[in-house]
């Protein structure tokens, strides 16, 4: 028997093959693909009373023509047609644009449904839709109606009535995927009704029945993928097994300026460990900002070269690519270790000389953006992936930088710390190392929160570091909606700097830079070229220049905690004392708690607690920039009770010893294998 997914959109009455191209953008080719575009809200048409609805609000309400129907006609084809309508007692006037036609049908007496914007004041509704109730039909009074993601040629009655159409023809087909036990432990409904109604529910109640049962849905699947996966890779033990001498890794550990840290040398030896093994590594490395986690993920890679692989490291700016790549390049000076960069912006030739290389095995460790994870990136034999700052990336970005060598080992680095079962919940059964310290002879960065008017104290402040040959950065907020905003406000900041200090050499950055433009003023600003560094959030994660001791950050009430981590964590690398100045007039109860909760701690897992609290979980899981992963259904914050439950059915399920033959489990497993969740693994 044919399922769902063999049946092209075609298939369905009305899409004709220049819809079904359109489709294609939203990732819609098969009838299963549609039956499971999902609405992300609803319309609500059900009727109200008129004294629930606020001004200004659209509602759907019901009333009795009690007038005669004015029509204006202005213009070509407009018009303006009004009626006093009776609604809940209430005399209201009914306005309809350019619905001419509609004047011969409002006769006194009848009943009219009306969806429309209230305004209270004038007592009047403008009327978007409006129906007979007598006249039934395709009414909408009364329902709920989804509304899609939509754009291009396909709109929403489109894509409503399309997916309705699609019900009634393929609905009867949608099979169960959950085993039985399951369901009937959380009281699931089955997949097919909670289909039909998500689309198109009875009631709220429905709604939400038919979500919880989808979101189960898709949290277990997407946990049985992580665990099946690493089950089967530790079966398998398909990883490499790395040769790495103990005596290679001292030798290269000799020729570093300085000695690891305590922390540093237990992570260097988990990573040693891991690496030998002939599973794939998976750990992920937390250590608070200027840790020292570069020269860890270096030491690593080091080891996959010399024992015959090559190396990427992945990070989210073109700015720490070309930093990783410097300080890289002059680490293993010497040593017989070709580096390659790879980012975005680099010309199509250069690139093209970087994939040749990586495929020739010639680049032995290749830096670079996600510009990495492009399809024409091929290894000779990738050993190791290191992702820098993986906060910054999605999932599926992560893993598919894995997918281009054999199972190589995976190393994630992370400033901001995760709590440890939210770490293995969202990325599967990770191991986690941690560094605690910073390198001796750190002293603790002081933190400052002034008001706007004491600026001028602050610029004293910048005269005094460089006056000691320090450098300084001043950050300049982000504005969400406007990067324009953002960068001309970073402009005028530049400019005032200027002003006040004609003889300092002042260096601005923003996002609006071009690659090369951003790569020159950074080099000057690490060369020692530039006194004070006027920057938006570009230089947030990564950026290292220890001779920068000064970091000022304006309008800091704008930023959330780990950001304001993150920038204070550019100052205090070097052996100076250095300074961190947040320009703050915060109004609001939590702001002011955020910037005391900066000057009194500078430690990163103390900053992530506070923030906890602050915040509570759900907004904390909620960012978009926390790098866990992006459902279709499910939503972190809300769903995470769920997806707790998840985790353990599937680890039950994983452990049990039918798990791969039982026929129960078929139809399950055959979709995690459609969906790609096994990144391109057949289960066997
Ligand atoms: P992060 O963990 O924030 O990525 P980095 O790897 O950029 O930190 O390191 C911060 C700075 O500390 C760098 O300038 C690096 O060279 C230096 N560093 C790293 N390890 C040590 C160490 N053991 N002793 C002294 N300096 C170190
Ligand atoms: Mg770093």
């Amino acid at each position: 028997m044919m399922t769902l997914e063999q049946y092209s959109v075609r298939q369905i009455k009305g899409v004709s093959a220049p819809k079904e191209q359109e489709l294609h953008a939203f990732g819609v080719h098969t009838v299963a693909d549609l039956l499971d575009y999902f609405p992300f809200r609803y319309e609500d048409y059900r009727v109200r009373a008129l004294s629930d609805v606020k001004d200004g609000d659209k509602a759907t309400v019901q009333g009795v023509v009690r007038g005669m129907p004015v029509l204006q006609r202005y213009g070509k084809n407009k018009s303006r047609l009004t009626c006093k309508i009776e609604i809940d007692f209430l005399l209201v006037t009914a306005v309809w644009f350019n619905r001419h036609f509609l004047r011969d049908q409002l006769t006194p007496g009848r009943t009219i449904i009306l969806t429309g914007k209230w305004e209270q004041h004038r007592q009047q509704m403008t009327v978007s839709e409006s129906e007979f109730p007598e006249g039934a039909g395709s009414a909408k009074s009364g329902t709920l109606q989804p509304v899609y993601s939509v754009g291009g040629a396909i709109t929403q009655p489109w894509m409503r009535k399309t997916i309705k159409q699609a019900l009634q023809q393929y609905g009867a087909m949608i099979e169960e995927v959950l085993p039985f036990e399951l369901m009937e432990r959380h009281r699931l409904i089955p997949r097919r009704d909670a289909v039909l109604h998500i689309h198109e529910p009875g009631d709220i109640r429905e709604g939400l029945e038919a979500r919880r049962r989808m979101v189960y849905e898709e949290l277990f699947l997407f946990q049985l993928k992580l665990q099946a996966y690493r089950m089967l890779s530790r079966k398998r033990g398909d990883g490499i097994a790395h040769l790495i001498e103990a005596e290679t890794i001292r030798q290269f550990a000799a020729t570093l300026p300085f000695e690891l840290t305590d922390g540093q040398k237990k992570v260097v030896n988990e990573l040693l460990v891991d690496m030998r093994q002939p599973a794939s590594m998976n750990r992920l490395l937390q250590g608070d900002v200027g840790s020292g986690k570069t020269v860890v993920a270096a030491i690593a890679l080091y080891g996959a070269v010399k024992s015959g692989h090559q190396g990427a490291l992945m990070v989210p700016t073109e700015i720490l690519a070309e930093q990783h790549m410097r300080s890289l390049t002059k680490l293993f000076e010497g040593m017989d270790v070709e580096v390659g960069l790879l980012t975005g912006s680099m010309t199509e030739r250069r690139r093209r000389d970087v994939f040749a290389g990586l495929q020739m095995g010639l680049i032995d460790i290749v830096v670079g953006t996600h510009a990495l994870i492009q399809e024409t990136v091929f290894f000779r034999s990738l050993g190791l992936v290191v992702v820098d700052e993986q906060h910054r990336f999605g999932v599926n970005q992560r893993s598919v930088l894995r997918r281009k060598g054999m199972n190589p080992d995976v190393l994630t680095m992370t400033a901001t710390p995760i709590p440890r079962t939210l770490a293995i919940t969202a990325f599967g059964d990770m191991d986690v190392s941690t560094i605690r310290e910073r390198p001796h002879g750190r002293k603790p960065i002081k933190t400052y929160w002034v008001k706007h008017s004491m600026m001028d104290r602050v610029l004293g402040f910048i005269r005094r570091e460089v006056g000691e040959g320090r450098q300084a950065y001043m950050i300049c907020p982000l504005i969400e909606e406007s990067e324009k905003l953002d960068v001309q406000n970073a402009i005028d900041q530049y400019m005032q700097v200027q002003q006040a200090f004609p003889d300092l050499k002042i260096g601005l950055l923003h996002g609006r830079l071009s690659a090369a433009e951003k790569e020159q003023v950074m080099s000057s600003f690490g060369a020692n070229e530039l006194h004070v560094l006027v920057a938006t959030t570009v230089v947030e994660v990564g950026v290292d220049v220890p001779n920068a001791t000064l970091m000022i950050v304006m309008d800091a009430e704008r930023f959330g905690l780990s950001q304001l981590h993150q920038l204070r964590g550019r100052v205090g690398r070097g052996a100076h004392q250095s300074y961190c100045v947040l320009v703050a007039d915060p109004k609001s109860e939590t702001g002011r708690e955020r910037m005391k909760v900066m000057t009194e701690t500078d430690d990163g897992f103390e900053v992530a607690r506070r923030d906890l609290e602050i915040r509570g979980p759900g907004d904390f899981f909620g960012t978009k920039q926390s790098g866990l992963p992006e459902f279709r259904v499910a939503d972190m914050a809300a769903d995470f009770e769920v997806l707790e439950m998840a985790r353990d059915d599937a680890a039950e399920l994983c452990a049990r010893d039918d798990f791969w033959d039982n026929p129960a489990y078929a139809r399950m497993q055959a979709k995690l294998n459609r969906d790609q969740l096994f990144q391109g693994e057949q289960l066997d």
